[in-house]
């Protein structure tokens, strides 16, 4: 038998290294130092510092090994780098994560062929595009009194900025003939403005991309009583007596199991895996798994039209630009999708040899939509398979209303409209991306207001039934958000880590008080 490398015991065992199980930790390392805090992640580490985006490992053939390495044991499928690269009728994963190989789609329903995950230290946080945009009207949860200032805690965390792009050489010609097309009628706040991004610029001028490791900061890293474990599979949550007691965790190294206690336990790993670990831990409300949604997804790409050659290096990657920037139309409950429009590296359609591209010239535009929400929407699990990593294996039961068909149909005449203001479009078809495409997975492990059978929790992130576990990533926001979710879901982390801290200290007080009045 290999040595076992956990701890028997801690004040907080965290499952996941995304962001959202990163702001449990970050929040816990700030305001309540003494507390023991073990992170459990299933990948391995695949950057330096742990949880950083693979998009700043400068070196092509790295930075390749850490999105494969990153895909899970169970990946079946190729990777594109860009959403627009899918063809119609392909099933294709984007690069560092990996799709289902069974269980996406059932006769008679849409399904989510291309629903995805990322089993690495840092989770999805490791391979994305870093938009951070607050929720709008009904994408916000109405309950919530506190929310502007955790999604400004969240921003802290995250390292937002809308200033990544400043002085790129198209990016203000693309937002105004943006808000020439889009701004009328609109509160100044929800005009066409530059995306809030979670990078930043290194002192050499270069863009940086955060990751888990910003959430995490150096606070957590020094912190002597936190510990990541990666390689590490959280099984089951351990109950005592209706309250959770710690979790059971496979060493993937050696395939040992072994137990660690812990008086809270919070899960953190995505919306297809947080409600899996509760179904596999016997923890089975009705509302686990759903209200599950996806943003329906419309891309577009138009050539900028009258534009002059720009002097800025073409990016290295093709999802964010140094020459457009990423500009940003808000959601509205008037026009309720959420506009995302960047540079493309490459035209996604032939174009004349005689024809030569300006770099930062072509752009592909995104328009999310919120879903018209289902209690039968949702990601069931099954006792009787198991998946890649010996869970039970997911099956996923999805369909579009004939409101969300609608929706889709009136994206797709906005974003031509849009497209056609700041450039010539390079194909007048948009195209629509298949279920689970955004990478936006929610409602699996939903807030709510009160435990009415439609929530798995409460609006501090605690499991109703199960005082003492906390869930925690984008399956806990309970509206229907076109939005990218992740600030939002770093802010309910927030909430949920301030809970524990509170009641933490307070404990720490009682057991002070009780020694005095011993003595
Ligand atoms: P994740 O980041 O998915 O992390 C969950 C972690 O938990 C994983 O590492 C997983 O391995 C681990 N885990 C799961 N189960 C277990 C278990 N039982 N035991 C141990 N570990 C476990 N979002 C935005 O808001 N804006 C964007 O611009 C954006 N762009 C994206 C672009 C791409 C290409 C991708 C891939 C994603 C993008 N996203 C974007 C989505 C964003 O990355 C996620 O919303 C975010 O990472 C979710 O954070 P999380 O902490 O909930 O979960």
């Amino acid at each position: 038998m290999s040595p076992n490398r956990y701890p028997a015991r801690v004040d907080v065992a965290i499952v996941g290294s995304g962001p959202t199980a990163s702001a449990y930790a970050r929040i816990l390392s700030e305001e309540a130092p003494g507390a023991t805090i073990s992170m459990f992640e299933v990948g391995p580490t695949v950057s330096n510092p742990p949880g950083a985006h693979v998009r700043n490992i400068g070196d092509p053939e790295r930075r390749s090994l850490a999105q494969r390495a990153s895909e899970g044991p169970g990946a079946v499928v190729e990777t594109v780098n860009s959403p627009g690269a899918v063809k119609s009728g392909e099933r294709r994963a984007r690069a560092g994560t990996y799709l289902l190989p069974e269980g996406y789609a059932f006769p008679g329903e849409d399904g989510m062929p291309v629903a995805a995950m990322s089993s690495n230290v840092g989770g999805m946080a490791a391979h994305w595009t870093a938009a951070c945009p607050r929720p709008g009207g009904k994408e916000r949860i109405p309950f919530l009194p506190d929310l502007e200032r955790l999604l400004d805690e969240a921003g802290r965390l995250l390292g937002v900025t809308t200033h990544a792009f400043d002085g790129a050489p198209f990016s203000d010609l693309v937002i105004k003939r943006l808000s020439a097309a889009a701004d009328e009628g609109r509160d100044p706040a929800f005009r066409v403005q530059p995306m809030p991004l979670a990078v930043h610029r290194r002192e050499d001028g270069g863009l940086i991309w955060s990751g888990s490791d910003v959430v995490i900061g150096d606070v957590t890293r020094e912190n002597p009583q936190f510990e990541l474990f990666d390689e590490s599979l959280a099984t089951r949550v351990l109950v005592e007596d209706g309250i959770a007691a710690g979790i059971e965790v496979q060493d993937r190294r050696n395939g040992e199991t072994h137990r660690v206690a812990a008086r809270y336990v919070v899960v953190g790993g995505d919306a297809l895996r947080t409600p899996q670990l509760l179904w596999a831990s016997g923890i089975r409300p009705d509302a686990l798994g759903r209200y599950l949604n996806d943003q329906a997804q419309v891309v577009f790409a138009s050539r900028l039209r009258d534009v002059e050659p720009a002097n800025a290096p073409a990016a290295a990657d093709g999802a964010l630009s140094e020459q457009s920037g990423v500009a940003w139309v808000p959601y509205t409950d008037e026009t309720p999708f959420h506009g995302q429009i960047m540079q493309l590296d490459a035209s996604p359609v032939p174009v004349a040899d005689d024809d030569p591209i300006m770099p930062g010239s072509i752009v592909g535009l995104g328009l999310f939509c919120a879903k018209d929400l289902q209690r039968e929407d949702r990601v069931a699990f099954d006792d009787d398979a198991r998946d890649s990593y010996g869970m039970p294996a997911m099956r996923i039961h999805y369909r579009l209303t004939d409101r969300d068909k609608e929706g889709l149909e009136r994206a797709k005449k906005e974003i031509v409209r849009l497209g056609k203001a700041v450039g010539e479009p390079l194909d007048e078809r948009p195209f629509v991306m298949p279920p689970g495409a955004s990478l936006h997975y929610q409602g699996t492990t939903r807030m709510g207001e009160t435990d009415d059978g439609e929530s798995v929790c409460s609006p501090d992130s605690q499991v109703w039934q199960v005082p003492g576990l906390f869930v925690a990533g984008n399956g806990v926001i309970p509206t229907p958000t076109a939005c990218n979710p992740t600030l939002t879901a770093v802010a309910l982390a927030v909430r949920g880590a301030r809970k524990i801290t509170e009641e933490l200290i307070r404990a720490l007080l009682m057991s002070e008080s009780d020694n005095r009045m011993s003595k």
